[in-house]
């Protein structure tokens, strides 16, 4: 390869280029970051906060799915198949946990700090967020990469034929950057929809709006129903402590299920009971089907979890507090860029795919990848992305002509079709999406006249949008956020309206059943005029 870093002009835009730029800098970006640069390329890596901090994995406690190369690999796989409802590809699940198995061991070979038994036998299927994700900051330095963090990507460019770079701005300094490249990596996380949730504050679902722009599809986008417990007006959506909770109205009255019997656990299958009793009232948890041995053990192993416990001066364990549902969009949702190929390329020519700003619909079908899938496809999705971006680089290097013609593609919220109104502002239109997509009686429970009202609404807010918001300087990044929060909301409503049938987290009350017609994908594509197609999965068991 021959390209190299180097700034190519005196003015104040910061100008680079490589082999391959990746985009996002949590676990998918900084795999992908590795592998491209493991096969020769030369890599920039930009974030829009801080490559070992930013992100959902970085404050979590991360568990993998973890699957040892043996006869029983096969099984666990179908096991999870059956989960899925349908959707997933068990080729794409068996590659996955290979590939994410060999990485784990990597970070082995790296001398990551996994703990040991009391026989020296190495626990290899959790990863300590924050130490897993500064451990990998310094593997993606030692790499050579270029990390620019605080440097949020606005737009992709194309030269009419290939994505060939990207611009944005550098939030510390106050100017523009832009790196040519010859193949991009979209890494940029799922979309919270501005939800306050662990790590997502940065999650507005750009890359869906940047790959829109350039032509890509997006698949499985209704599968955004996906909510977690956490104590009221906090930001803490670890929904496992839940597993030990009753539930309850102020008045300490026990709520009961629908065999009146009191409502427990959380993560478990009465879920949907207690997502509508607080659609009823508030509802409050105490963490008391826990024995004092659980108790140490989730105090230990999950620290953060008690901090909003700790401020509230309570004890959980015994006392009741109040429980919100946090959506979690595409986070611990499905939906994302849809996977043209098995180097993770998208649709587009020289635009790659990782971690949650993919689909993971091969992996999880309409069922939820967090708690184990989603961390395993960020590492094997990441480092399939690197390679599959780097070989195609090295395939087109000869291509270097293209950046004379490179144009920007961003327009919504960058490049209004009319003349910015000052009265619109990012938030404003942020709010106008959470009222549409946030409430549980309208996106946990679905249905069709909801769906379509809230469709309507957020039509009418797009108009808005294209037409009149915009920033200056660094105030593009909010606008453009919430142009790719209001965007993420549309497609979502119109791939929920088109699959009429519920199935995993999409849960229709004007069509209760699961219909097998629909064993199928929703595809999403378009900005402004969105359409829908539906993709088949038949046989995809099959196959395998
Ligand atoms: C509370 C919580 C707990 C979880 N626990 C688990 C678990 O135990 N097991 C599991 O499998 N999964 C879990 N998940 C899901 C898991 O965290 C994600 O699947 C994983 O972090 C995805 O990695 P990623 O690199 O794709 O995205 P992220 O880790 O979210 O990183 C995305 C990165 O992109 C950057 N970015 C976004 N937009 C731009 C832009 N425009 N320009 C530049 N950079 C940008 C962000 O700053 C961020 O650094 C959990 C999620 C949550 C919310």
């Amino acid at each position: 390869m021959t390209s190299s870093r180097k700034s190519l002009d005196t003015s104040d835009i910061l100008h680079l280029e490589a082999d391959v730029l990746v985009i996002g800098g949590g676990p998918s970006g900084a795999w992908s970051a590795l592998s491209a640069a493991e096969n020769g390329a030369k890599v920039v890596l930009v974030d829009k906060g801080y490559l070992g901090t930013s992100g959902t994995t970085a404050p979590s406690n991360t568990g993998t799915w973890c699957v040892a190369p043996g006869e029983d690999r096969a099984q666990i796989v179908e096991r999870r198949w059956q989960r899925t409802g349908g959707l997933a590809d068990p080729r794409w699940m068996l590659r996955c946990v290979d590939r994410a198995y060999e990485n784990l061991l990597k970070l082995v070979e790296w001398g990551y700090p996994f703990p040991s038994d009391d026989d020296g036998k190495l626990y290899i299927a959790n990863l300590r967020g924050p130490d897993y994700m500064a451990f990998m900051r310094r593997r993606v330095l030692l790499a050579g990469v270029t990390v620019l963090d605080h440097h949020p990507a606005l737009e992709l460019f194309s030269d009419g034929q290939a994505v060939s770079g990207a611009a944005g701005v550098d939030r510390q300094r106050g100017r523009d950057w832009r790196v040519d490249a010859n193949a991009v990596v979209l890494a940029t996380g799922g979309c919270a929809f501005h939800e306050r949730i662990l790590g997502a504050t940065g999650l507005t679902g750009d890359g869906y709006l940047m790959a829109a722009e350039a032509g890509a599809i997006l698949s499985g986008m209704e599968f955004t129903g996906k909510y977690t417990l956490a104590p009221h007006g906090s930001s803490l959506n670890k929904g496992l402590p839940f597993r030990w909770a009753s539930f309850h109205r102020e008045d300490g009255t026990a709520i009961m299920n629908s065999d009146g019997e009191p409502l427990m656990n959380g993560i478990g299958e009465r879920e949907k009971e207690i997502a509508r009793a607080m659609i009823e009232a508030p509802v409050y948890a105490v963490l008391d089907q826990a024995e004092p041995a659980l108790q140490d053990w989730l105090r230990q192993g999950q620290p953060n979890c008690f901090v909003p416990y700790n401020r509230m001066g309570i004890d959980p364990f015994k006392e009741m507090f109040r429980v919100t549902f946090k959506a979690e969009g595409t986070v611990r949702g499905t939906g994302g860029i849809r996977v043209a190929g098995s180097d993770c390329a998208t649709d587009v020519p020289g635009l790659y795919v990782a971690g949650d700003a993919a689909s993971r619909e091969n992996m999880t079908g309409s069922t939820s990848g967090g708690g184990a899938v989603n961390s395993s496809w960020a590492i094997a999705s990441g480092w399939w992305s690197g390679q599959g971006a780097s070989h195609y680089a090295k395939r087109n290097a000869s291509r270097g002509a293209f950046r004379a013609v490179s144009k920007p593609l961003g327009e919504a919220g960058l490049r209004p079709a009319g003349s910015v109104k000052s009265g619109l502002t990012a938030k404003d239109v942020i709010s106008s999406v959470q009222a549409e997509v946030l409430p549980l009686d309208k996106n946990y429970f679905r249905d069709g006249n909801r769906l379509e009202a809230s469709r309507e609404k957020l039509d009418g807010l797009w108009n808005d949008v294209r037409h009149h918001l915009a920033g200056e300087g660094p105030e593009r990044l909010p606008a453009r956020e919430a142009a790719s929060i209001a965007a993420a909301g549309r497609w979502s409503l119109n791939a929920a309206l088109a699959r009429q049938e519920s199935r995993g987290m999409h849960r229709r009350a004007d069509f209760k059943a699961t219909d097998q017609a629909f064993t199928r994908a929703v595809l999403v594509s378009g900005v402004d005029d969105i359409r829908i197609e539906a993709a088949p999965v038949e046989n995809r068991r099959e196959r395998a």
